[in-house]
């Protein structure tokens, strides 16, 4: 596994949060809004809720529902948290979390940190967007017809921390041999589009110099938001 989480060129502060445990197979990532409103706080909380909940669990646990109680707690945490100090109310955080077995990669989400299967050379993006371009376009209408306003488009229609619950959504994946995981934060796929993405990490074998070269091509791009990139490789 390789993570990095880079500030980007405009921002003052990075946002994002990243913690790999190869050892287990755990790995998050969040990214934090808010602004002053301690987005960081938010993301930091939701990676530290998750890992705590995940290290903690024995064997022989269903993967799923780990993941569905971890990220549920990780809600429980923020949304607690925001309410209990005025200046962090209102922040929130998105999360992807993966936890990997021999054969399994099991997959959860909420918000628009996406996680994408590398196979065979092509690039599948296994979570949907929880915003309103993704919701428009999944209802099969014309998105930009509909969203002229791009920061519009943008907001997210869930997120960890917001309200008191929060769905989750989950998938698992049949993994093979030399299937890669690329999960990042919406700093990196606003700036590349996926065939950008894929050129990058089918360049060379998947090393740490992969995942700064992802950061490093996303800053040559201007780098307005904070970018973060955990790869793993199964
Ligand atoms: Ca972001």
């Amino acid at each position: 596994m390789f993570a990095v989480s880079d500030v980007g060129c405009v921002r003052e502060k990075n946002e994002d949060s990243v913690h790999i445990d190869p050892e287990r197979g755990l790995a998050v990532l969040a990214d934090g809004m808010g602004g002053h409103r301690a987005g960081d706080v938010a993301s930091r909380l939701a990676v530290e809720t998750i890992i705590n909940q995940l290290q903690q669990a024995a064997h022989g646990h269903d993967p799923q529902q780990l993941l569905q109680t971890a990220l549920t707690e990780a809600n429980r945490a923020v949304y607690q948290a925001s309410r209990e100090n005025a200046e962090q109310f209102g922040m929130g955080t998105t999360a992807v979390a993966v936890l990997v077995e021999q054969d399994r990669a099991h997959i959860a989400h909420v918000g628009d940190s996406r996680a994408y299967l590398l196979r065979d050379a092509k690039l599948l993006q296994k979570t949907e967007d929880h915003s309103y371009l993704a919701r428009i376009e999944h209802l099969g209408l014309e998105a930009q017809d509909l969203i002229q306003d791009s920061a519009m488009a943008k907001m997210l229609v869930r997120a960890i921390g917001i309200e008191a619950e929060v769905s989750i959504d989950r998938c698992e994946i049949a993994t093979e041999p030399g299937d890669c995981l690329l999960l990042c934060s919406d700093g990196l796929t606003d700036m590349l589009c996926d065939d950008e993405i894929l050129e990058i990490l089918t360049a060379s074998d998947i090393s740490d110099a992969t995942a700064a070269s992802l950061v490093h091509s996303a800053n040559r791009k201007g780098g307005p938001d904070n970018i973060s990139v955990i790869l793993i490789c199964v």
